[in-house]
């Protein structure tokens, strides 16, 4: 999970320095030295006081792509729950968590950047190798979420299950594609929102992959946080395939599955995104929104 080589420190903060300027975020350790920095800038307290003690799950299984974000993505999402109170956090990549009577104790489901591999594209096949017993466990999570907890689901995350019209459907889309990455800019759809108040009026601004989504995503079935936009002058090639131009790209959202919820956030590919407290607490408001403890607007575009 962690890199074989070692940057020093010094040229850790210079290379995070200089990320934005040429929107390349160099890997870097997850170590308790940056996990320290995390927890100095995450928000003390939770935006609303949690109805009852939150339970999350953490899932940072990956059989496909692996994400060298992976481990700070988990870190943070600790630091978060830890430090405000909002929730408890439980790290296991066990696929027994998604059996029907072992899942009930979640209130919250986190995909971390869980991609799946080859033709199949199924995390839990992958395991597994028997897809009947994969499409059980798959129906569990979205019976549980369908039965009124949380899903939230962080970047690569969205692969886990990319064939599945469920899945997709329950999530808000499937992943499409990336360009390269680039400076990538996160539009506020409303700075008022409970959830993107976070970032007080200002956009979410770092160097990221840009997601392009498909399936599902294409109902809008969903109320979207960020826009995507990025530089007229940004990397031109693979950026956005033809005919798809006028398609609105949406980098984050929420939605209602059943009588659960659902917070999908792309940022990020990059752990240097995490060290900016906005995010953070964009992150902690949409844990909050999923655990069912942030009451706010989750109306589909669809159904306005
Ligand atoms: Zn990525």
């Amino acid at each position: 999970m962690y890199l074989k080589y070692s940057i020093p420190s010094v040229l850790i903060v210079l290379i995070a320095a200089t990320c934005h300027a040429s929107a390349k975020c160099p890997p870097f350790k997850a170590t308790s030295e940056w996990f320290a920095k995390i927890e100095s800038i995450a928000p003390a307290q939770p935006l609303v006081v949690p109805k009852e003690p939150r339970k999350v799950l953490i899932l940072s299984l990956m059989t496909g792509y692996k994400h060298w974000c992976n481990p700070h993505t988990a870190g943070i999402l600790k630091i978060l729950g830890d430090k405000s109170g909002a929730y408890e956090v439980v790290l296991s990549n066990e696929l027994a968590n998604f059996e029907a009577d072992t899942i009930q104790q979640y209130d919250v489901i986190v995909l971390n950047n869980t991609c799946s591999q080859g033709a199949k594209r199924h995390l839990f096949y992958d395991i597994l190798q028997d897809m009947d017993k994969a499409l059980v466990l798959e129906n569990n999570l979205i019976n549980h979420i369908a039965n009124g907890n949380g899903l939230a689901v962080f970047h690569g995350g969205i692969v886990a299950f990319n064939k599945s019209k469920q899945f997709s459907k329950m999530l808000g889309g499937s992943f499409h594609y990336h360009p390269q990455q680039q400076i990538v800019t996160g539009r506020l759809v409303d700075e008022t929102h409970p959830i993107t108040s976070a970032f007080d009026g200002k956009p979410l601004v770092h160097c990221d992959e840009p997601y392009y989504f498909k399936n599902a995503y294409l109902d809008y079935n969903f109320r979207p946080l960020l826009e995507m936009q990025l530089a007229p002058d940004g990397p031109a090639d693979k950026r956005i395939k033809p005919g798809e131009e006028s398609i609105k790209r949406y980098i984050s959202w929420i939605k209602p599955h059943g009588k659960g919820r659902v917070f999908y956030c792309s940022p990020s590919h990059n752990a240097q995104s995490f060290e900016q407290p906005e995010l953070l607490q964009f992150i902690l408001n949409g844990m909050q929104y999923v655990a069912g403890d942030l009451n706010c607007n989750d109306t589909p575009l669809t159904e306005k």
